[in-house]
């Protein structure tokens, strides 16, 4: 499977991160992808940046290295009406949206109401992605949340940052079976999404691939092949 594209990178700028745009964007070029999305931290993470940065992205190039860039936010979902911490102008100047649920960005509910939190920033256009929805301290019913994101047009993320055996969130690999399989069964395609917050970990799908395989998931539902693919579900 010939992966392109990356959506879902940070810089210095969200505040946990390492590496500029130009190192993040250099590395991107070095590994052979065509697109790499720098979606950082909207301004409810601690450390991360204000609405002044998102608002000033018209001063960006979008190709670099001789590989398209987009400019994007990742959007924290801070209530159980799936309200998210950038709007008006900022939230308008941005290519790309992906909504998450973090801690402390987000106090989890049960399971439907982190359902109804995501089928509210679905309906946000600014929402183009929702982010590593696989994190079980935030329960989530996958079969409903799948349907969902088929009739809102989004995509669903598989975080490959999310595998790392290393990392905050819960029981991922089970739940990313689930979302597969409930995308292959309904048709609904998937982006993966490396999460780098370093330059080394740029376009590293290595622990997605895995379940990828594991679940004999479709090449034809994976975004990443086709950069056409993902403007699709980037228009408004
Ligand atoms: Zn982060
Ligand atoms: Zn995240």
């Amino acid at each position: 499977m010939d992966l392109i594209l990356d959506t879902h990178s940070h810089t210095i700028v969200s505040g946990h991160a390492y590496n500029t745009i130009n190192e993040m964007a250099k590395s991107a070029a070095d590994k052979g992808l065509k697109l790499l999305a720098i979606t950082e931290h909207a301004p409810a993470m601690p450390g991360a940046s204000s609405y002044m940065y998102f608002l000033n992205f018209k001063v960006l190039r979008r190709e670099k290295y001789g590989i398209k860039l987009l400019f994007g936010v990742e959007f924290n979902i801070v209530d159980k009406e799936g309200s998210v911490d950038l709007q008006g102008d900022a939230a308008n100047a941005v290519d790309i949206g992906i909504a998450s649920m973090h801690q402390p960005c987000y106090k989890t509910g049960t399971a439907e109401e982190n359902l109804h939190a995501y089928i509210k920033a679905m309906q946000n256009p600014h929402v183009n992605i929702i982010g590593h929805p696989d994190d079980g301290r935030f329960p989530v019913d996958m079969e409903k949340l799948v349907l969902a994101a088929k009739e809102h047009h989004v995509l669903l993320e598989l975080n490959n940052a999310s595998l790392n055996p290393r990392g905050f969130r819960k029981n991922t690999e089970e739940n990313d079976i689930r979302m597969l399989n409930f995308c292959k069964k309904y048709n609904q395609p998937i982006v993966i999404g490396s999460d780098a917050h370093v330059e080394d970990d740029v376009g590293n799908f290595e622990l997605a691939l895995k379940v990828i395989e594991k679940t004999d998931f479709p090449e034809e539902l994976v975004i990443n092949t086709s950069i056409d693919k993902l403007y699709e579900y980037l228009a408004q």
